[in-house]
């Protein structure tokens, strides 16, 4: 028998990761993530079905995709998201599942989802100050999203993360408690670069806080930090520990050290469209394919012909990084 042909794009980049966007709805409204004034979503029933993203992800399985990471939105307001994760979690040669949640339902979910199947967690918290939480998300949530925390830490999960968001003259006073906080608990800090991705108009390049910044930062306040061997050439992140044995901070520089050259993701909206970068404009209608009647063969086509249309860098011609035209809870973080 012979083995499937890899994955490949155009630059020889392999494709093992799959992001499904299980809803475009949210519980916050973070200001870099959606538009602050009339933020509109999708109706249930342009929104694929659990059946519909199983067989898409059954396609991508049988092409090689071997991680998935849910995530929306917050995949936590989609109604029974845990029989999701087990429909997927049986489906052959998917390996892992991982999710990225703001983890303000967390207290109710963590177990259920760790028991269902997801692995690796990430929960995205950009501040400790409850009255900073309410200006970035528009909700007063923090006391919950610690909870979450707290609950996550407790379900057994293989990997917790927390993700930041590094922007220009609001994270500098938020990195060292979060990174506090951190090394305390003992999970990994990520500090992502702010993109253009908030659906409106707020980013400039000048509002992106850098990695390099972040380091220097916790390095004066907190202690020094060595650079960390990756044995994954995949990963997005790059990162340092504390000499001092003590927390891990990784940093994914979108902006400033894209890492377009080794990635190998691809991206399922709520709404059923393929993308094969933030960035790009260009989708591929998964769900006008399935409802229509399509074959297994044309859906793993149309996953062949996404992977083949990924440019080389940010989704374009010239590698610009240029805005997206939807914010990140429209396209799946
Ligand atoms: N609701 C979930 C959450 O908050 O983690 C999952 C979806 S959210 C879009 C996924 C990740 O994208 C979060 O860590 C969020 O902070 C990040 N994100 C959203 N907009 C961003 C932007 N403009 N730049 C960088 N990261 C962004």
């Amino acid at each position: 028998m012979s083995l499937p042909e890899p994955l490949a794009d155009n630059y020889g980049r392999t494709h093992g990761d799959l992001r499904v966007s299980v809803t475009d709805r949210c519980n916050l409204r973070c200001y870099y993530c959606m538009p602050v004034e009339g933020v509109e979503f999708r109706p249930h029933a342009a929104i694929l079905s659990f059946e519909e993203i199983e067989r898409l992800v059954r396609a991508a399985a049988r092409l090689g995709i071997r991680k998935l990471r849910l995530t929306g939105g917050e995949p936590l307001v989609r109604k029974g998201v845990c029989r999701l994760v087990e429909m997927l979690a049986v489906v052959p040669g998917i390996e892992e599942i991982a999710m990225t949640t703001n983890g303000a339902l967390l207290a109710e979910y963590a177990p259920r989802l760790a028991a269902a199947g997801v692995g690796r967690l990430n929960i995205s918290l950009d501040t400790l100050d409850r009255r900073r939480f309410i200006e970035i998300s528009r909700c007063d949530d923090l006391p919950r999203v610690l909870e979450g925390i707290a609950a996550a830490c407790r379900a057994g999960f293989r990997q917790l993360k927390l993700n930041t968001v590094a922007i220009r003259g609001r994270t500098e006073e938020d990195a060292v408690p979060l990174a506090l906080f951190a090394r305390e608990l003992g999970v990994e800090l990520r500090f992502i670069e702010f993109m253009p991705a908030d659906g409106g108009d707020r980013w400039t390049s000048h509002r992106v806080l850098h990695g390099e910044e972040i380091l220097n930062i916790l390095g004066k306040a907190i202690g020094p930090l060595e650079p960390v061997p990756e044995p994954d050439s995949r990963a997005p992140a790059v990162r340092y520990r504390f000499a001092d044995g003590r927390g891990i901070i990784g940093l994914i520089r979108t902006v400033s050290a894209p890492f377009c050259d080794r990635c190998g993701r691809l991206r399922l909206t709520a709404e059923g469209e393929l993308r094969n970068c933030i960035f790009s404009s260009e989708r591929w209608d998964v769900r006008g394919l399935v409802r229509g009647g399509g074959s297994d063969d044309a859906l793993a086509e149309l996953i062949r012909q996404a992977v083949r249309g990924k440019k080389k860098r940010h989704g374009c011609d010239n590698g610009v990084l240029a805005p997206t035209d939807r914010g990140m809870h429209r396209i799946g973080g």
